[in-house]
């Protein structure tokens, strides 16, 4: 084996504090043993990669306990390990790390975008709680993009995407500057191979110009020793690096900014690194006195830190022949959280969480409760986006309270920033004492002073969601309207179907109308046809996006040769779930979409937030898995089936035959005999002439399945049903 125990032994030698080598030792044979079997698509052995995790995450100096979660953080998904063994062998902290970069399995949900959303969800849920468990997540990616040649094309552009989407936005708000700036450049190369060439090419380039002027020498070696003669007697102990900016800080200016090569002033940064405060200043002079600096570059993050924790000094500034470029001026502290943000709290406090901690990380909190008010996957994914991925502005309220809000927002944003009551109630703005209109784009320093109204009736406009920035004010003001007008937007809800079925040629009857909405709205994870219109009245479904799958559904509809659909009434479809919960009358009840429960199963609630009780079957994995938390267990609640014949369930039948006389149609028209209505019908043709069909469809009864199933079973050329 080429990498082993040494490596992690060696990198502790020269890690600046101790580590328990035991638990270490001890966590790398488990890993060791658990994904013996098992290898990487390089073709090497599994357990480099939780060894190169592991040491990623020593050499950011984080404690004992990541780097063990490190070593073990794939046994959970990808062996049989359970979260409980690791808990009895390492104990609750490890545990509870591992188990928060472990992937969901088994997401009840549709579309791989949901279940990526839901592990998204899952992760940030699990950060919030232990900010540990994020840096282990980025030093998962981080080795994972280092070998990503192994991948396919696909797979490496899909996880370069959320890597720039999701993981270096994330590192870039934990003020992981190293990990950000690798991961964005690995990620780069993938996504715009062409770009990242080029500007590799232009910076050799640049670099071959430039030494014209020096003797034997590189650019950045020169500006480092005449940094150094300038104040090696104010500074003792200076550290002086320069460096090149990172590929994407490049691209970011060239491409997406449109910036010529010739603006993008610095592409060489040279950062000082000193003992104290006062020394940054006085070095600050000093290289005023021997650069020109450019004027408006100056910026001092000492004295108005990011909101990332981030410290320092900027200056640009005109060097020997003309080349402009960076200086940073900062402590050796400050450098520490500058390159290693988040992790540095536990190089310094060893654990220890403190107030200071607990604010910085308020906004993930804030994002994650936000996203259970999330309509859709594809809103949420959107949120988390803006908001970890924006540059930030900062302004003030009246009384000099600071806001932190993305690059881009707006009067109204801030406005509900302070408060939904106030959004709710502004009738208008002022920036630094004058009036302005409110859909004005805020900027760092202003003075924001919020208009409001004390009128009862008065509430925000429907346009404001097109001008707003943030998810925050965009979620207050559709929860506005869902709550204040409800009879309103089911009323706009419903003639906005209305006029896109006419426009896509759907036409049915008021019974099968109401029939179809009903099977839409429960897709959709709605209670009833009027929660489903309410929605789109408030905006938060939009109708042009979910016509896709209506078609479909309507087409299947349509053409599904069997169902004797004339004598199913609207009620066999009823939005009741049949289910009563034990000790709570008029209860919001969904059946869990990863079991199906059928009357006859054995079955148990789960209840949720905000979207009542859903119902499992006593042995859904979800749920056996969930019993196993203790913090979980009184959210679960007795149910019951009511005895209510004319509902139907949606419940799957696999079947495998073999691909002769026409077995799918054999096999749906034995089904319309046995008056059984398609939900949805996939078949897979499998190179062995075998066909897959997997059928959806709606019965009341477990019985009824076992007698379909007889049936079937009778039909030549079927080799297995399962249920
Ligand atoms: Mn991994």
């Amino acid at each position: 084996m080429l990498i082993g125990i040494n490596c992690l032994l060696d990198a502790i030698k020269y890690a600046d504090h101790s580590y328990n080598i035991d638990l270490i030792t001890r966590a790398f044979e488990f890993a060791k043993d658990c994904h013996s079997c098992q290898k990487r698509l390089s073709g090497e052995p599994y357990i480099i990669h939780p060894i190169n995790v592991a040491l990623i995450l020593i050499n950011l100096g984080m404690d004992t306990n990541s780097v063990v979660a490190g070593l073990l953080h794939d046994v959970i998904e990808d062996t049989k390990v359970s979260k409980d063994d690791i808990s009895e062998k390492f104990g609750a902290d490890i545990a509870l790390l591992v188990d928060g970069v472990t992937k969901l399995s088994n997401v009840p949900l549709y579309t791989k975008e949901e279940q990526h959303v839901e592990n998204i969800r899952k992760m940030l849920l699990a950060m919030s709680k232990d900010i540990r468990v994020i840096v282990i997540k980025l030093a998962d990616r981080l080795h994972n993009m280092r070998t990503a040649l192994a991948w396919s094309e696909q797979k490496r552009r899909d996880k370069s995407l959320e890597t720039m989407e999701i993981y270096a936005p994330l590192a870039q708000r934990l003020g992981m500057r190293t990990i950000k700036e690798e991961l964005e450049d690995i990620a780069l190369k993938y996504l715009d191979p062409v770009a990242y060439e080029e500007i590799t090419q232009m910076l050799q380039k640049q670099e071959l110009n430039n030494s014209i002027y020096l003797n034997n020498e590189t650019y950045i070696e020169y500006i480092e020793q005449k940094v150094f003669n300038k104040i090696k007697n104010i500074a003792s102990n200076a550290k002086i690096n320069g460096r090149l900016k990172s590929h994407y800080g490049i691209y970011r200016k060239i491409y997406i900014n449109g910036k010529d090569w010739e603006e993008v002033f610095d592409i060489y940064a040279i950062r000082v690194i000193v003992n104290t405060v006062s020394e940054c200043y006085n070095v600050l002079g000093a290289m005023h006195e021997i650069f020109t600096p450019i004027p408006n570059r100056f910026k001092d993050y000492i004295s108005t830190p990011k909101p990332n924790m981030y410290q320092s000094l900027h200056t640009t500034v005109i060097g020997t022949g003309g080349i402009p470029f960076e200086i940073q001026i900062r402590t050796f502290d400050m450098h520490y959280i500058a390159e290693y943000g988040i992790a540095a709290h536990w190089k310094y406090k060893q654990g220890v969480q403190s107030d200071g901690l607990e604010k910085r990380l308020s906004w993930i909190r804030r994002i994650i409760e936000l996203q259970q008010e999330s309509d859709t996957a594809e809103d949420f994914m959107q949120s988390i986006k803006t908001d970890i991925g924006s540059e930030e502005v900062f302004v003030f309220t009246p009384n000099g309270e600071v806001k932190t809000l993305p690059v881009g927002s707006t009067i109204i944003d801030f406005a509900y920033s302070i408060h939904s009551e106030v959004g709710n109630k502004m009738i208008g703005g002022k920036i630094n004492g004058r009036i302005a209109p409110i859909e004005t784009k805020i900027k760092t320093n202003q003075v924001i002073e919020i208009i409001t109204t004390k009128s009862a009736n008065h509430g925000p406009s429907r346009n404001w969601l097109k001008i707003v920035k943030t998810s925050e004010a965009k979620h207050k003001i559709k929860s506005w309207f869902k709550k204040e007008k409800r009879a309103e937007n089911i009323q706009e809800g419903m003639t906005e179907i209305k006029r896109e079925f006419a426009r896509n040629n759907i036409n049915l009857t008021e019974n099968e109308l109401q029939v179809f909405l009903d099977s839409i709205a429960h897709r959709n994870k709605f209670n009833s046809i009027d929660d489903f219109y309410a929605a789109i009245g408030y905006g938060g479904i939009v109708v042009s996006k979910i016509m896709p799958p209506i078609k479909d559904a309507y087409s299947k509809y349509k053409n599904v040769p069997t169902a004797p659909r004339q004598n199913q009434s609207a009620r066999s479809f009823s939005n009741s779930s049949g289910v009563t919960v034990e000790g709570i009358e008029h209860c919001l009840v969904n059946l869990a979409k990863c079991c199906n429960p059928i009357p006859g199963n054995s079955i148990i609630g789960f209840i949720t937030r905000g979207n009542g009780v859903t119902v499992h079957k006593t042995i859904c994995p979800n749920i056996l898995n969930t019993q196993k938390d203790i913090t979980q267990l009184d959210k679960f609640i007795p149910v019951h089936w009511t005895n209510s014949p004319n509902n139907k369930y949606i419940s799957s039948l696999k079947i495998l035959a073999q691909n002769q006389d026409n077995i799918v149609a054999k096999v749906t028209s034995e089904l319309a005999n046995l008056n059984i209505t398609i939900n949805e019908l996939n078949a897979k043709f499998l190179k062995n002439n075998n066909v897959s069909i997997v059928f959806s469809i709606w019965i009341s009864h477990i019985s009824q399945l076992k007698s379909i199933t007889q049936k079937l079973k009778k039909i030549t050329g079927i080799i297995s049903i399962d249920s």
